[in-house]
């Protein structure tokens, strides 16, 4: 019989912290995801305190891996301290609302900036753009990383034809996949297929640390994230939880997802994430066969939407049998056809946004971090 996550918490009571207490009281445990023989979780302690607490770490992986039903336990040490803050601070929990955000938010060491595509509904090619958008932005010259964090339906390994697992490094850091020079790591590698939805949401803000804090991401200007389609909880909890620069929003031009895409801008503005600007994505059709433009979902509305809402408008792409063929082939057109009429669309994106970019770090003052494996 699978684990549940409260087996898993009731032994962890048997193990203690440097203190002697027992570990689920010290409010140093992320959420624990427990589900298909397999478990994940992390604890977050002050810097100076990682060696102490090594030996609890390495006693927590063995009796949850000793559990009846375990077939992998995975427990991370996540070390911080942040500025003027000398204790050990629990990570931050998922709140509702419209909590400050900023300086409570640890950022990801060696990476520069943290940026998320996201749209206001499903199948308006958010992924796509992603990963066009990334690829774009390294043609640029940046060192750029992609992460996969769309917890209903992870596309990275598709969209890069990526059929192999990351290794784990030393049995605790896992080593991200390099495709097309991107630094790649995919909530798909870490979730099953089989994982019933309904399952999935309680299950951000662990992966979503695991990903971001215990993957072997080096040195990157931009870190990507593919972020779940929507404003629901789980989006704003990733909105809260991940440090993020900025927001990039993908709309079609129709009514309706204009409507979610406004959602989407008001949701990043609650949590105080400056949105980078919308693109405009199928914006009009191109005829593959005779190179006529129409217009058929009424282009312009996301420029117009932007104005209206004062954000950037970042570009209009196509709707266009190859960017699709592309796509689902796991040959993204930037880095396959970099000559063609697209990739150029996409780089001319990925330019804005980092000119967007620059203005957005200006008056936003990075915490300082320490973190250790
Ligand atoms: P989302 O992440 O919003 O669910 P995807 O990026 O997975 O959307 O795209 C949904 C489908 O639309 C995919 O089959 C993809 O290839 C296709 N698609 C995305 N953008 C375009 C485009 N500009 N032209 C043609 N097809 C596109």
């Amino acid at each position: 019989m699978a684990v549940t996550k409260e087996q898993v918490l009731a032994a962890l009571e048997g193990v203690v912290s440097p203190q002697g207490i027992p570990l689920p009281t010290t409010g140093t445990l992320s959420e624990v995801v427990a589900g298909d023989g397999k478990v994940f979780f992390s604890i977050t302690v002050d810097a100076a305190d990682v060696k102490d607490w090594e030996p609890v770490r390495k006693r927590a992986e063995e009796i949850v891996r000793a559990l009846p039903g375990v077939r992998s336990a995975l427990v991370a040490l996540t070390a911080e301290r942040k500025a003027g803050a000398p204790s050990a601070r629990p990570p931050p929990q998922r709140a509702k609302g419209a909590p400050p955000r900023g300086e409570s938010i640890q950022g990801v060491p060696g990476v520069d900036a943290i940026i998320a595509v996201a749209s206001g509904k499903g199948g308006v090619g958010k992924s796509t753009t992603a990963v066009n958008l990334a690829l774009g932005l390294s043609a640029l010259g940046l060192k750029v990383g992609i992460l996969d964090a769309d917890i209903y339906g992870p596309s990275l390994p598709k969209l890069l034809a990526i059929t192999e697992r990351p290794q784990t490094i030393g049995g605790t850091r896992l080593k991200p996949i390099t495709r097309y020079g991107l630094t790649v790591m995919s909530i798909g590698f870490l979730i099953d297929e089989e994982t019933p939805m309904i399952w999935r949401g309680p299950m951000v803000i662990s992966a979503l640390t695991q990903m971001l804090r215990e993957v072997e991401w080096g040195t990157l200007d931009v870190m990507v994230v593919d972020m779940p389609p929507g404003t629901g909880d789980a989006q704003l909890t990733m909105a809260q939880q991940v440090p993020l620069r900025g927001a990039v929003i993908v709309s079609t031009p129709q009514d309706l997802a204009l409507i979610d895409a406004r959602r989407g801008v008001s949701m990043f503005k609650r949590v105080n994430v400056p949105v980078l600007g919308v693109v405009e994505n199928m914006s009009y059709f191109l005829c593959p066969h005779c190179g006529t433009r129409s217009d058929i979902f009424g282009h312009g509305g996301a420029r117009h939407e932007a104005q209206r809402l004062g954000v950037p408008f970042l570009g209009e792409i196509p709707l266009h049998m190859t960017i699709r063929e592309k796509s689902d082939a796991g040959l993204p057109v930037v880095a396959t056809e970099p000559d063609g009429p697209h990739a150029q669309i996409y780089r001319d994106i990925a330019g804005k946004v980092r000119e967007q970019l620059k203005g957005a770090s200006a008056g936003r003052a990075a915490p300082k971090i320490v973190i250790e494996a």
